[in-house]
């Protein structure tokens, strides 16, 4: 059960990027230029990624971002505000332009990212404390880390004061403090974060039954992380919850079987379809397999926003 008035509602803080794409038979190599065959502008960005997956899924979204005032700005609130989500909380800044990803993909779909934050890097605690009253109706917040570490630290904490649930999805990849951990109700990773946060530990193959995972959530509990989501590609996730009983501490969530054309963006549709279902009331097993279908349906489209199913779509593939 959510607290009384906040079901449904999710603060998203982060990122928003104009994901600026060329596509080119092979990628150039230090130095050199080749000629590309294709080029596009999209919406992008972790946190507006996952603000459009959960809104679509009928969460009541409000996102915390800073975008800069050009055409890249004015094409991600566009882009934002027409899922649904309120946008009231993204700051225009007049001192950095809207955050990039420079992207090179070539024949075989292998890629080079280069990002550059403009806006998102202004993004700061002050922002947080300007939408004071988002964060006291949540009942759940999402974060990631494409923002400054003390941007995440004090949104982790107004939800943690606010009673919310703090789903802190560890990506792009970076050390964080323990008071940011400690503060975090659910941490959700792919395999390659997950051994990276336990110090290059092993996990198990991505098609290793649950027994399998007893260790890695023992490692994350002794860590002070007792709710966590390991996803693992074409294989599905895991949920170790140590806060169950014994005996379904750990659950296997198989993958829902499509045809991929294009898994970009699979894991921020999968974040925020599990922020969509704990603002609901799901528990973290539950959150877990309607994301599950939520992230697949987004893998059978191109593209990241626009490919991301809306509520109807997992109801009907569920049925
Ligand atoms: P990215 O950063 O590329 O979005 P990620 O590494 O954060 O990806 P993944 O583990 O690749 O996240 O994917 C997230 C979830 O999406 C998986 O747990 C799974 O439920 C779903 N998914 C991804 N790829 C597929 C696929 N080919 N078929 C079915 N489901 C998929």
């Amino acid at each position: 059960m959510t607290p009384e008035g906040t079901a449904g509602r999710i603060v998203v803080v982060g990122s928003l990027n104009a994901d600026l794409t060329i596509y080119c038979e092979r990628l150039p190599l230090p130095g050199e230029t080749v000629h590309g065959n294709g080029f596009a502008v999209n919406p992008g960005g972790k946190s507006a990624n996952q603000a459009v997956a959960a809104s679509k899924l009928g969460g009541h979204v409000s996102l915390v971002g800073a975008v800069g005032d050009d055409a890249n700005g004015a094409m991600l609130l566009a882009s934002t505000a027409s899922a649904g989500v309120d946008i009231s909380r993204v700051r225009s800044s007049s001192v950095a332009a809207t955050g990039v990803a420079v992207i090179s993909v070539d024949a075989h779909g292998e890629n080079n990212i280069i990002i550059s934050a403009g806006a998102n890097g202004t993004l700061s605690p002050a922002d947080i404390t300007a939408a004071a009253d988002a964060f006291d109706r949540a009942a759940v917040v999402c974060l990631c880390l494409e923002v400054s570490l003390e941007t995440v630290a004090a949104a982790a904490q107004a939800g943690h004061d606010a009673g919310a649930t703090v789903l802190l999805n560890l990506s792009p990849y970076a050390e964080i403090p323990q008071s940011l951990a400690d503060l975090s109700d659910v941490l959700l990773v792919n395999a390659h974060e997950a051994s990276l946060f336990l110090g290059d530990a092993e996990v198990p193959d991505a098609d290793a039954d649950a027994a399998a995972w007893e260790p890695v959530r023992l490692q994350f509990a002794a860590r002070g992380l007792e709710r966590v989501l390991v996803t693992l590609g074409a294989h599905g996730s895991v949920v170790l919850d140590s806060q169950a009983a014994a005996g379904s501490r750990i659950t296997r969530v198989a993958p829902t079987k499509v045809n991929a054309v294009d898994t970009t963006g699979a894991g921020d549709a999968f974040t925020g379809a599990v922020a969509a279902r704990l603002a609901a009331g799901d528990s973290l097993a539950e959150a877990a397999s309607f994301a599950s279908v939520a992230a697949a349906l987004a893998a059978t489209k191109k593209g990241t926003q626009a490919a991301y199913p809306a509520i109807e779509d997992v109801e009907r593939r569920l049925a």
